[in-house]
């Protein structure tokens, strides 16, 4: 009997120590990955094309490479629409995604599992809700969404697009409404509040520094302040202290403090 037992025995002691093994082995894996960080042709690309990247001090830098490097190779990135996904590419997304996580742990969006990238804006088809309760069927244009806990689409255009002086970043937007779902953002109460002001200025007809999209709801109002937020901190800090002090304690950074570029060592 022992002896028929016996291989059985082995194999699930096996089968137990790769359960709990995989976890820590692929964690060490990221780790290393982290530590080993980006190269300088990385960091170059990054300091031309990324005006946050250059902005801040050193030592969140180096934090922020570790987290890209993590990033590029934890997620899979997938072409669509006959997109060829370059190293720069994967460059570009990783670390302008992981200026969200910059202030908030080391394994950056843990559950998110792979990045989908188009050549330019796409085309969903799914019921969508307004904020009135309308149901609007049909096909939609769009420049990125964040689908679900393990997805996130986005345009290769509009990641081109990026922008400080209309605060533009798909990334940051998609990423944001990802970490919104996640954890449930900095408050409502204080979105709300924000929102009913970007809702005014528009009623005004001001200029306002948030995408006037921000207005449709407290989702899309704190995806567009979290693009102001790293595209445009100092502007927003001005116009909109609350909201800055409000998303600066939630991303647990503070880029309105950041040197300008040309200053930065
Ligand atoms: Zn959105």
């Amino acid at each position: 009997m022992i002896r028929l037992l016996l291989p059985v025995l082995v194999v699930a002691a096996a089968v137990i120590a790769w359960l709990l093994l995989a976890p820590a082995l692929a964690e060490r894996r990221l780790r290393r990955a982290g530590e080993h960080g980006l190269s300088e042709a990385d960091r170059m690309y990054l300091r031309q094309r990324m005006p946050a990247y250059a902005a801040m001090p050193g030592g969140l830098r180096s934090q922020l490479e570790r987290l890209t490097a993590t990033f590029m190779v934890d997620k899979v990135f997938v072409g669509c629409g006959g997109l060829q996904v370059t190293h720069l590419m994967r460059l570009a997304v990783s670390a302008q995604a992981c200026l969200l996580e910059l202030g908030r742990g080391d394994l950056p969006f843990p559950d998110l599992r792979s990045v989908l990238l188009y050549p330019a804006g796409f085309v969903v088809n799914e019921p969508r809700e307004d904020e009135w309760g309308v149901v609007t069927e049909g096909p939609e244009a769009l420049s990125g969404q964040a689908w679900d806990t393990s997805r996130i689409l986005l345009s290769w255009e509009d990641v081109n697009a990026r922008s400080a002086a209309t605060a533009y970043n798909v990334v940051v937007h998609e990423f944001a409404h990802y970490l919104h779902a996640e954890t449930g953002g900095p408050g409502e109460s204080l979105l709300e509040a924000e929102l009913a002001g970007l809702r005014a200025a528009i009623d005004h007809g001001e200029d306002t520094l948030l995408d006037p999209y921000g207005a449709e709801d407290v989702v899309e109002f704190f995806a567009v302040a979290s693009e102001a937020f790293f595209e445009a901190p100092a502007s927003m800090a001005d116009s909109h202290p609350r909201l800055y002090t409000g998303l600066r304690d939630f991303y647990g950074v503070d880029p309105a403090a950041w040197p300008e570029p040309a200053a930065a060592s």
